[in-house]
């Protein structure tokens, strides 16, 4: 795991240098749905700093074991909204914001414990009816309306591009997150501040990247096949 883990960045060090990047300005969050504690608390004596969970059980299950690791959580899943208060609870960052009801209800749970809540907005580009997320439409405008939360701080967007083998294919996709984050940065929407982009996976990280990722979400090649 360590050499995997290893080859990861060098991939994103290379990927970065690539297109004219620092490898700074890429975080690595290390998906770990499904993967038990000793190895993420392997990852994280590797130095991994962001870990990524889908399930706000399988999280809490986790989190109560090690939530004194100097590393920060990211939520990656769907959320439901009668899960946001836990979500908050543990997470420095939600990835997956996909409705105003929700970035509500964060907001309240937020307010409760004195908490900015830091969230990205979950695009579907696709349109795909199987994934979370919104249009780039619909995005804008919950981005326009989430902006004044006193307790939600929007920071950026996140996708799940349509899964294709051929990474290339992915390309445009991402190319179109980032075009959309400089657009609505050009906007200066008061009270947002639109500098994350997380996309990037196992299969097209590199890819991800290039375009602009400052966070990648990668499991599989870091902690091998899921079972
Ligand atoms: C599981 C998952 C990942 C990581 O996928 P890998 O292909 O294993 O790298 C990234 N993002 C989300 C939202 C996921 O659910």
């Amino acid at each position: 795991m360590e050499q995997r883990l290893k080859a990861v960045w060098q991939r994103i060090e290379a990927a970065a240098a690539k297109s004219g990047r620092s490898k700074d300005d890429v975080r690595l969050v290390a998906v770990s749905k499904t993967v038990p504690i000793q190895k993420i608390e392997r990852a994280v004596s590797a130095g991994v700093t962001i870990i990524g969970e889908n399930y706000i059980q399988e999280a809490r299950e986790k989190f109560h074991q090690i939530y004194e690791m100097p590393v920060s959580w990211h939520f990656i899943g769907h959320l439901q909204r009668n899960k946001a208060r836990h979500a908050v609870e543990m997470f420095d960052m939600i990835h997956s914001v996909d409705s105003l009801r929700l970035a509500v209800e964060i907001d309240k749970q937020a307010r409760k414990i004195d908490k900015i809540q830091e969230v990205l907005i979950q695009v579907n580009l696709a349109g795909e009816a199987t994934k979370s997320g919104i249009s780039i439409p619909v995005a804008s405008d919950l981005i326009r309306e989430a902006a004044h939360l006193e307790y939600v701080s929007i920071k950026g967007l996140m996708t799940m591009p349509p899964f294709f083998n051929a990474p290339e294919r992915v390309r445009p996709y991402f190319r179109q997150l980032r075009q959309m984050r400089d657009d609505l940065l050009a906007q200066g929407i008061p009270g947002i501040e639109m500098t994350e982009l997380s996309m990037g996976m196992t299969g097209d990280f590199e890819v991800a990247v290039q375009e602009g990722a400052t966070l990648v979400r990668i499991g599989t090649a870091i902690f091998g096949e899921r079972r």
